[in-house]
């Protein structure tokens, strides 16, 4: 009997054996969609020094965003805009341009083929501040778009008027070159990004879609070419293709409110304090599957550990050791799951009183598999039996975005763009952990992708929104280029 049962075992083993190895062998980058629509590209000189110079001087406009009811400062938009005018005159010659809502820009260069859906390429024209504090850890004037050492220096320089440099630099050569494109190419430069976008990008999205335009893809910011990835410590290009959904829960408790010589068992702080806890541990599916992160490492399967390939391509049988692996690292759990961050407590003002009221806030990143209805539901559920304890969301929640397509031509177009921009670095798609102007254009778009054709060094990434922002000249190139065959490719020149 035994014997019996041990050569089931043995059977049971191989064949799930049998199983995982056929699975690693198919677990192989998914194909590109062939691309049928790419023209050829034009051999263009860029004057890589020039073009660093005009970065630098864009970056001396202050356009700063600040939060919605604080003063604002218009002037230093109008300035930009009048300086793009002079700085890009054979783009400005050949492309109509629309203010909207007095700040943000929308231009059109109107394609020879009506029936091709236009190409829809974005950026922002504004910056976040830089903070007092900071000042003086800055190596260069944040405001002063000075070149030095091979960089361009200064807030915006990576985030965003490095991309809209480089787009407008690579139409304005186009244009000059005399360059008609067959397909409509409309640009889109918001005027409040970091804001959320609610003046540009949402009205400009509108205005498309009140005209009827849907784009054939949209482009926008969000991913670049990383120099290190963490996976294979080799670049590898990251074309965003969705974007994770946003949402804070106000937690509440209600308790009497007394003093504190004589307090009952349970009191507003603890009934809180054990809500908060509930929540932050309550149970969030985490996988690979069922969302952009199997495809990111299907993508880079053949530069993949053996190992890691194994895992990924079974996760039904090493869903335990991979939720282990990637749940510590909170970058790669990120990836993975809805995340969920307690940051904000509020409540009491004496240390001798107890409370009525206390209350917290979480915030949470939602994954595309999760709703915000289900995650609000969840977190309720968790807190149930707690007495006087309340969530609800403390604003309107922003779902995850849908997930663009890796099978469709315009991805092929801008991976064969990211493949020549990162010197044939491999290309995957993945999640944007943050949020774009892009995620308006779902409406007007077929896909929406998010990436930059740069190549990002962890130090270049960490002066995004933070300290001593720079771009090397060396990116400024090689986005111009990439810029120049995305539309030269993606537009193809008019018969
Ligand atoms: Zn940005």
């Amino acid at each position: 009997m035994l014997r019996w049962i041990g050569g089931l075992l043995v059977i049971a083993a191989l064949a799930v054996a049998a199983a995982a190895a056929v699975r690693t062998r198919d677990f192989v980058p998914a194909p590109l969609a062939d691309l049928a629509v790419a023209a050829p590209v034009p051999d263009i000189a860029i004057d890589a020094d020039a073009a660093a110079a005009r970065l630098g001087q864009a970056l001396r406009f202050q356009t700063i965003s600040v939060q919605q009811g604080q003063p604002w400062d218009a002037a230093p938009f109008a300035a930009q805009r009048a300086w793009l005018e002079t700085a890009y005159p054979a783009f400005h010659a050949v492309a109509k341009r629309e203010i909207v809502n007095q700040e943000s820009l929308l231009f059109t260069w109107e394609g020879s083929d009506p029936a091709l859906k236009p190409m829809l390429l974005l950026a922002h024209l504004d910056v976040v501040p830089v903070e007092e504090w900071s000042k003086d850890q800055w190596e260069a004037e944040p405001f002063g778009g000075e070149v030095r050492d091979g960089f361009v220096w200064g807030r915006g320089a990576a985030d965003d008027k490095g991309s809209l440099v480089a787009i407008l630099e690579a139409a304005n050569a186009l244009a000059a070159q005399g360059f008609k494109p067959a397909r409509t190419i409309i640009f889109a430069f918001g005027h409040d990004e970091e804001v959320s976008g609610r003046q540009g990008a949402i009205a400009m999205a509108k205005l498309l879609k009140d005209r009827g335009v849907t784009a054939w893809f949209a482009l926008d910011e969000g991913m670049v070419i990383v120099e290190k990835y963490p996976l294979t410590d080799t670049p590898v290009a990251l074309i965003g293709i969705g974007e994770k959904g946003y949402g804070t829960v106000r937690v509440t408790a209600e308790a009497t409110a007394g003093h504190s010589s004589t307090p009952p068992p349970d009191t507003a702080v603890t009934l809180l304090s054990e809500a908060i806890i509930r929540i932050h541990r309550m149970p969030i599916e985490m996988k690979l599957g069922g969302g952009p992160a199997i495809d990111m490492i299907r993508a880079l399967s053949p530069q993949l550990p053996l190992t890691i390939r194994v895992a990924a391509a079974n996760e039904w049988l090493f869903s335990p050791v991979i939720n282990q692996q990637l749940g510590a690292d909170p970058r790669a759990a990120a990836l993975l799951r809805t995340t969920i961050a307690p940051t904000m407590l509020e409540g009491g003002s004496k240390e001798n009183v107890l409370p009525g009221r206390v209350s917290a806030m979480i915030n949470f990143r939602l994954h595309p598999r999760d709703t915000s209805a289900e995650i609000l539901a969840a977190a309720q559920e968790a807190v149930r039996g707690i007495p006087g304890v309340t969530v609800e969301w403390a604003s309107p929640p922003m779902e995850a975005s849908p997930v663009s397509s890796t099978v469709s031509d315009s991805y092929a177009l801008i991976s064969a763009v990211a493949r020549a921009a990162g010197d044939n670095a491999p290309v995957a798609p993945t999640l944007v952990l943050g949020g774009t102007d892009s995620r308006h254009y779902l409406g007007v778009a077929d896909n929406v992708y998010r990436f930059t054709p740069a190549i990002l060094t962890d130090e270049e990434i960490s002066g995004i929104h933070g300290v001593n922002e720079k771009l090397s000249v060396a990116n400024v190139e090689r986005m111009i280029k990439g810029y120049v065959h995305l539309i030269a490719a993606g537009a193809g020149a008019a018969p």
